[in-house]
C-alpha cells in the first residue's frame, strides 16, 4: 500500500473524513495544515501571529509562513511510517518545496488523490461542519455524527463551528482553491501520481476509490 500520499480538494470535499478513517483502519499519520496552523493561533506563537488574519480572511497564510511550519513537522517525523497531507500543499512553490525535501530523504511521495467536487456541493456540506476545538476531529451534522450530539466521541468536548465556515468565506475560500490549488493536479498528473475521486459519491464509495488508488 502507498503510504506518503497526499488529498487534495476544496474545503468541504470530504477529505478531512477519508484521511481520519485511513489514519482509524490503517494507521496513516493525518497531518491538517489548517489543524497546525490553527493551533499556532491559539498558542499565539510567531507563526499564529502571522497566520491570524489569514484564516479568518479565508485568504491562503504566505508560503514563507506556510514552509517554515511544515518543513518543521518534516523534520520531526520518520518518513517510513508514512502519512497522509490534507491541506498542505496548497500552491506550486509548496508542492515543488515539498518534493525538494523528500527527495533529500530519498522517500518521494507515492500518490496523490484528488476529490473533486463543485461550489454547490461545498456550501452543502460544509454548513453542517462542526468540529472538536481539542484534537480537530471533524463531524457531520447529517454524514458524520458524532455518538452524543454536539459532543467529540473522543475528547467528550463541546464541538464548535469554524469561523472561517461561514458562507461568503466558504465561496472565497472554493475561489481561491481553483486558482492556486487546482492546477496542483496538473503537477501531479504529469508525475504520474494523481487519482481523481468525484466528491459527489457515497462515503463508502468515495473510501473504497481511495483505498483501490493506494493499494
Ligand atoms: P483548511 O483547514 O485546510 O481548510 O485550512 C484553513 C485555512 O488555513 C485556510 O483557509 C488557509 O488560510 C490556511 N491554510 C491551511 N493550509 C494552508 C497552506 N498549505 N497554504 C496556505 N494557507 C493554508
Amino acid at each position: 500500500m502507498k503510504r506518503r500520499i497526499i488529498l487534495l480538494g476544496p474545503p468541504g470535499s470530504g477529505k478531512g473524513t477519508i484521511a481520519a478513517r485511513l489514519q482509524q483502519e490503517f494507521g496513516l499519520d493525518h497531518v491538517s495544515s489548517g489543524h497546525l496552523l490553527r493551533r499556532e493561533v491559539e498558542n499565539g506563537s510567531a507563526i499564529g501571529q502571522r497566520s491570524k488574519l489569514f484564516l479568518e480572511k479565508g485568504e491562503l497564510v504566505p508560503d514563507r509562513t506556510v514552509l517554515k511550519l511544515m518543513g518543521e513537522w518534516m523534520k520531526s517525523v520518520p518518513l517510513e511510517d508514512g502519512f497522509m497531507l490534507d491541506g498542505f500543499p496548497r500552491t506550486l512553490s509548496q508542492a515543488r518545496a515539498l518534493d525538494e525535501w523528500l527527495a533529500a530523504r530519498n522517500a518521494p511521495m507515492e500518490a496523490v488523490i484528488l476529490y473533486n467536487c463543485d461550489l454547490a456541493i461545498v456550501l452543502d456540506r460544509i454548513t453542517g461542519r462542526w468540529s472538536c476545538p481539542k484534537c480537530g476531529r471533524v463531524y457531520h451534522i447529517y454524514s458524520v455524527p458524532p455518538e452524543v450530539a454536539g459532543s467529540c466521541d473522543d475528547c467528550s468536548v463541546e464541538l464548535t463551528q469554524r469561523a472561517d465556515d461561514s458562507e461568503p468565506v466558504v465561496r472565497k475560500r472554493f475561489e481561491i482553491y481553483t486558482r492556486q490549488t487546482r492546477p496542483l493536479a496538473k503537477y501531479y498528473r504529469q508525475q504520474g501520481k494523481l487519482t481523481v475521486v468525484e466528491a459527489a459519491l457515497s462515503p463508502e464509495e468515495r473510501f473504497a476509490r481511495t483505498v483501490a488508488a493506494l493499494n
